[in-house]
């Protein structure tokens, strides 16, 4: 079955009241007053037929694998290029395959169901599956014209294909005739008009009448089979007319939209399609006729697949959504129809490099920037390097699509000195969910819309026009969507399950309650001890939480028991599976306090403190990993604090156990990053039992611990990329906390050892935080620390008389062999060098000899990844080691202190 498969509609956002044409210009044209009712839509001074029609396109894309696309044809009379493919732009603005077929449909008011008829006969040739047919027109009037009251701006788009056909194609029947009611001639501006009349009575009134008579004729059916009539005519009473004569009555003729959009040229047959569309249902056969220089006839049968259809904006959503002008200049300037002075700064230079453009063509036309494979941090634009300052891997970076990420606006201004067609210029950084931003242009909205936070949509518009040289160039803008704000996606946890430890008071109870809340299953552990850990525990406080988590409608389940002990650990983990089948978010909360200054702080106080607060975030990680790590999905949170973080008198124990789950997260982190088991830690300041005679009453007053549960429960949600990170949070204040690592200085060689004198000596450069970077792991931290920055002299002398291919190097690998530095030493390394010069090397150093073998070996010590270039330059000493470790461009597997030693081993130049 061939038919249509999708379908969407644009409508531009501004409509302008015809009455405020008339008002302008009535003194001049005293007849307009007779057509001045209802009101026509109008581009705004950034959109033209292009951008109409990729937006149109995306709409009937909604839901739809652009992947399955073969084909797309862009029908209009007002295309911005005259020689350059206008679909070819469309294809690239929807990142469409590269391996499709492009055509455009023009010259005609009659393309659009012409372009559809052509894409339903080559998907039934079988060639090609799936074609995107857009319909888009803006066309130009002089002003006072009665043809610019009748005319609209607008595109339709529709999916043709043989998979969940929506409307199957039953027929279709054409007349071609060189009848010429109105013409453009090339490289006018505006449509040359014959009289109406003309148009009337020998147009529409009959080649709609003999191309539909033919169709019936063809494909056997009446207008009993008929329940949606399409066809577009200007005028009114002619349209009535018309379809009397085809013998449809009134309720199954689809509405012209002359009063609420007005004719959109080659567009407006497949608008009106969309519209009978919306109002279809299964069964319901649509007769569709397109005039122009003859006339096309189709007809489609409506299938059970309508009622399956993603929603969308249509051309129902298009209308809705609106703002009513009534200051006709606008409409005059937007259009560049009145040429007021724009000042010097509108004589920058537009031309476009058509090199860049090429090059860019992703970026540019269809906003795609990159994400980084290893760590999955996205960005725009793409580059080499990944901007996650922890990962900064290079040459990890796959294609990203942002146009359809969700985005809000960071910061906007509205400016006024900037060049702008609709001052103020409204502009700003744009951050896209899960990363990712650029400053953007505003478009469709006011000053007033904006607002830090608010969501805004991606739209392709037009950014200049290089009147010069008749070129247009198009980039995304944003929307801000006031009404979007209510709608901004709430952070869920329905169908998680969360252990809470703790939870039975201060901030554990905010945190199960707010979890609850907003779906998750809850275990609320609480041993219900006093505040030093002392007693026997008490249920009442789980007890009391669960009973109003199910109060307000939640699901939650009461635990008591003591996470100090391995078998409380298991127990609680326990409890979860059994009643809610998994572990997803774990919360180590639980805490108490012995504060003592430190020679009071005897082995009792010492232990019970780290017991509860470390020991116990290990009894009840350790079997909750094992369930996440299954499942593989994990958020755990743990708590520290700032006396860990900081310091704090009389704290010694609390201060181990808090710093010591810092330790414990960074290296679970490493542990859980495959398994999508995300941990980070969180340092709150609230009142609390622990803190209710730390704090003064006014400031335990306003430190309500529901300040922390918006920053804890968004690193327990999915979309927090976040792991290994610390964060404070008190009373509304929110930070991160980092350990930081100097530059650092070199004062060895490697052979000799620095004297305290020297330390002394370059304390400064020691002691510095210059430069200072966080590190992501130890092995990085090690290798940082291992490897100085190659010096200068070797790097001058291996650049001069080093070999330049990978394989010359591994020749003369022998030659550069240390014996000297060797003895002592086994260890066999193992190159994989990728790239067109790379290939697999051993190396083996035993007993003071070095063996070089192309190939591969079973275990080696050491494996050293990375590209031909790569290693052609670090040989040559102009790559620093540690540099191309720590960014991604070298990598080693097996022992990495072993690859310390190729520098000392190899001597390269010399
Ligand atoms: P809180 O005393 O109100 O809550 C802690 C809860 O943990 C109590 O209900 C207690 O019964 C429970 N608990 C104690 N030992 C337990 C055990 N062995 N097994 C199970 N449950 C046990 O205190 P809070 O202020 O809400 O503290 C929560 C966490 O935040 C603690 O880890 C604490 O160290 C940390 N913290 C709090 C602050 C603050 O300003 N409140 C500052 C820094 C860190």
């Amino acid at each position: 079955m061939i038919g249509i498969t999708s379908y969407g509609a644009y409508i531009p956002r501004l409509r302008l009241d015809r009455m405020a044409i008339f008002q302008a210009m009535g003194w001049f044209a005293p007849a307009i007053v007779m057509v001045a009712q209802g009101e026509r839509s109008m581009c705004n001074h950034d959109e033209d037929s292009l951008t109409m029609a990729v937006a149109a396109a995306r709409d009937c894309l909604t839901g739809k694998d652009k992947r399955s696309i073969d084909g797309s044809y862009l029908c209009s009379t007002t295309l911005p290029f005259a020689d350059r493919q206008n679909a070819g732009i469309l294809k690239t603005a929807l990142n469409l395959r590269d391996d499709i077929i492009t055509a455009d449909f023009t010259s005609s008011l009659r393309a659009g169901t012409t372009g559809l008829l052509t894409a339903i006969e080559v998907a039934q040739g079988g060639s090609r599956k799936n074609i995107l047919v857009a319909a888009t027109d803006k066309r130009e009037t002089k002003p006072a014209y009665f043809y610019e009251m009748w005319f609209g701006d607008g595109a339709a788009a529709v999916l043709v294909g043989d998979q969940d056909v929506i409307a199957e194609f039953k027929g279709a029947y054409t007349v071609s005739y060189d009848f010429v009611d109105h013409y453009r001639g090339a490289g006018k501006s505006y449509d040359y008009m014959w009289e109406e009349r003309w148009l009337r009575e020998e147009g529409y009134s009959k080649f709609i009448p003999e191309a539909v008579g033919g169709l019936f004729k063809k494909i056997g059916i009446t207008m009993d089979d008929v329940q949606k009539v399409v066809f577009p005519c200007l005028f009114k009473a002619e349209h009535k007319v018309i379809a009397k004569k085809l013998g449809a009555t009134p309720e199954k003729v689809i509405d012209t939209m002359h009063e609420v959009c007005g004719e959109t040229g080659a567009a407006h047959p497949l608008l009106m399609l969309v519209a009978a569309l919306e109002q279809a249902k299964p069964g319901d056969g649509i007769l569709l006729a397109g005039f122009g220089q003859g006339c096309d006839a189709l007809y489609f049968k409506v299938t059970e697949q309508i009622t399956k259809l993603a929603p969308r904006a249509g051309v129902k959503g298009s209308l809705e959504n609106k703002k009513t002008i009534d200051n006709y200049m606008k409409f005059l300037k937007f259009r560049n129809l009145i040429h007021p002075e724009m000042g010097i700064r509108a004589e920058a230079p537009t031309q476009t490099a058509m090199t860049v453009l090429w090059r860019k063509r992703k970026m540019l036309t269809g906003l795609v920037g990159g994400k980084c494979r290893d760590c999955g941090t996205a960005q725009f634009p793409l580059m080499d390097i990944c901007v996650n300052p922890k990962c900064n891997h290079v040459s990890t970076q796959d294609d990203c699509e942002f146009a359809d990420v969700p985005a809000r606006i960071k910061t906007f201004t509205g400016d006024l000195l900037a060049v702008s067609v609709d001052p103020p210029a409204i502009y700003g950084m744009v951050q896209f969910d899960g990363g990712g931003r650029f400053m953007a242009d505003f478009t469709d909205c006011e000053l007033a819309d904006c607002k830090v936070g608010l969501p805004v949509k991606m739209v392709f518009r037009r950014r200049f026009t290089d009147n010069e040289r008749g070129f247009s160039g198009y980039f995304w803008k944003a929307i801000p969507q006031p009404g979007a704000a209510a709608a901004v996606p709430e952070i869920r946890f329905d169908g998680r399950v969360a252990i809470v430890t703790g939870a039975g008071a201060g901030l554990g109870r905010t945190y199960a309650l707010e979890l609850a809340k907003r779906g998750a299953k809850v275990v609320v552990n609480d041993f219900g001890g006093a505040r030093d850990g002392a007693g026997t525990g008490s249920s009442s406080p789980a007890d009391r939480v669960v009973a109003e988590i199910r109060a307000a409608g939640g699901e939650a389940v009461a635990n008591y028991d003591n996470v100090a002990t391995p078998e409380g650990g298991e127990k609680i983990v326990k409890m979860a599976v059994d009643f809610f089948g998994k572990v997803d978010i774990l919360i180590n909360n639980a805490g108490i306090l012995r504060d003592k200054s430190f020679l009071k702080m005897d082995p009792e106080n010492w232990d019970a403190v780290l017991a509860v607060h470390l020991n116990g975030a290990y009894n009840v990680s350790r079997p909750a990993f094992a369930v996440m790590r299954e499942k593989g999905y994990g958020r755990i949170v743990m708590t520290t604090s700032a006396a860990g973080l900081y310091g704090n008198f009389g704290q010694t124990n609390y201060s181990s156990a808090k710093m010591g789950l810092i330790g414990f997260m960074n290296t679970l982190k490493l542990e859980g990053a495959k398994y999508n088991i995300r941990v980070n830690t969180i340092a709150p300041v609230a009142a609390s039992r622990l803190t209710e005679d730390v704090m003064p009453p006014d400031m335990f007053e306003r430190m309500r611990p529901d300040f922390l549960a918006g920053i804890v429960l968004y690193l327990c949600s999915e979309n927090c990329a976040e792991s290994g990170d610390v964060f404070n949070a008190a009373a509304g204040f929110y930070s991160r906390a980092a350990i930081l690592t100097g530059a650092g200085a070199v004062l060895s060689d490697g052979k000799t050892i620095p004297t305290p004198e020297e330390i002394r000596d370059h304390w400064e450069k020691i002691n510095s935080l210059e430069g200072a970077r966080e590190i992501g792991d130890a092995n990085t931290a090690i290798m940082s620390f291992m490897t100085p920055p190659a010096p200068q002299a070797d790097a001058a002398g291996a650049a001069g008389g080093g070999p330049a291919d990978v394989k010359g190097i591994f020749a003369k690998m022998p030659e550069a062999f240390n014996a000297a530095a060797a003895a002592g030493k086994d260890v066999v390394f193992q190159f994989s060098i990728s790239g067109p010069g790379g290939g697999d090397w051993v190396v083996a150093v035993k007993d003071g000899t070095c063996k070089v073998e192309a190939g591969k070996t079973e275990k080696p010590t050491t494996t050293i990844k990375m590209s031909d270039g790569d290693f052609i330059e670090l040989i040559a000493g102009k790559l620093d080691g540690m540099k191309a470790y720590t960014s991604g461009r070298l990598k080693v597997e097996g022992d990495i202190m072993k690859s310390q030693l190729i520098g000392r081993l190899f001597k390269f130049g010399k």
